[in-house]
């Protein structure tokens, strides 16, 4: 029963119909990628999934539980951003256990997260450094870090390599294919680029016009005409 539901959602801003009907079962486990043309809706369906926008009409099950109104930080959610969002003050160790000490978590737990995390990551020896000390690549794998922690139910990612350069983005995109595979965690990601979704993605969801254009498995919907 663990995965994702969505059944019906709408979504208006004003008298603009942005989402239009979504319709979309995600697997335990599964990577499924959201790409389309931009304005066509994918930040607004994560955003929706994340608990940050309300729906219009609809509703969405996390494990088989109604979540359509509860709030995003009751979800079980974790959403990694394009632009990181570090706390540029605290160190990277700092940054990966702040919310886990809000969460009244032991500190043991943190610690053992944390190094966890780290060394999945490749952070190791990063921990006591603040986020200006670090490249693009290590800033967007703390940002990765600090949702791992969390032991999420859904990972969420919003373009999260659209900041790297080509090179930068190739390895980080290796890495999150490798973190999968490694913890296995139901993924749900966004982006612009075919290859990241091609290699990423267990399916791709085509989003069109606020509406699921297509959807299949890389190979299935690299050989359709
Ligand atoms: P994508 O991520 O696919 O580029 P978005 O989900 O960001 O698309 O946006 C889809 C459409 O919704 C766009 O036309 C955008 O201008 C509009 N939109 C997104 N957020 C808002 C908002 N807060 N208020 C009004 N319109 C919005
Ligand atoms: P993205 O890079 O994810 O497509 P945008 O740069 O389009 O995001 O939008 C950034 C923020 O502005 C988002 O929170 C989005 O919801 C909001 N937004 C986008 N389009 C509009 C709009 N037409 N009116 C109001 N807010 C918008």
């Amino acid at each position: 029963m663990a995965g994702l539901e969505l059944r019906g959602i709408r979504k208006d801003y004003g008298s603009t119909a942005v989402l239009k009907g979504i319709d979309l079962s995600i697997a335990d486990g599964e990577f499924v990628v959201f790409v389309g043309p931009s304005g066509c809706g994918k930040s607004t369906l994560l955003r929706v999934i994340a608990g940050l926008e309300t729906v219009t009409a609809g509703d969405i099950r996390i494990d088989g539980a109604e979540v359509t109104r509860t709030a995003a930080s009751d979800r079980g959610l974790a959403m990694v951003f394009q632009s990181y969002a570090l706390y540029p003050h605290m160190t990277v160790h700092q940054n990966m256990s702040f919310a886990l000490e809000n969460m009244g978590i032991a500190k043991a737990e943190i610690a053992a997260r944390v190094d966890r995390a780290a060394r999945m990551l490749r952070l190791t020896d990063y921990l006591q450094r603040r986020p200006a000390a670090l490249s693009g690549g290590q800033r967007q794998r703390v940002a990765i870090g600090r949702a791992i922690v969390r032991d999420p139910k859904i990972f969420l990612f919003d373009e999260p390599l659209s900041n790297l350069d080509a090179e930068l983005r190739v390895a980080t995109r290796k890495e999150l294919a490798a973190l999968h595979a490694e913890i296995g965690g139901t993924m749900i990601y966004v982006t612009h680029d075919q290859v990241e979704a091609m290699t990423l993605a267990d399916r791709i969801v085509v989003l069109n016009g606020g509406r699921i254009e297509q959807i299949g498995t890389p190979l299935e919907l690299y050989n359709r005409p």
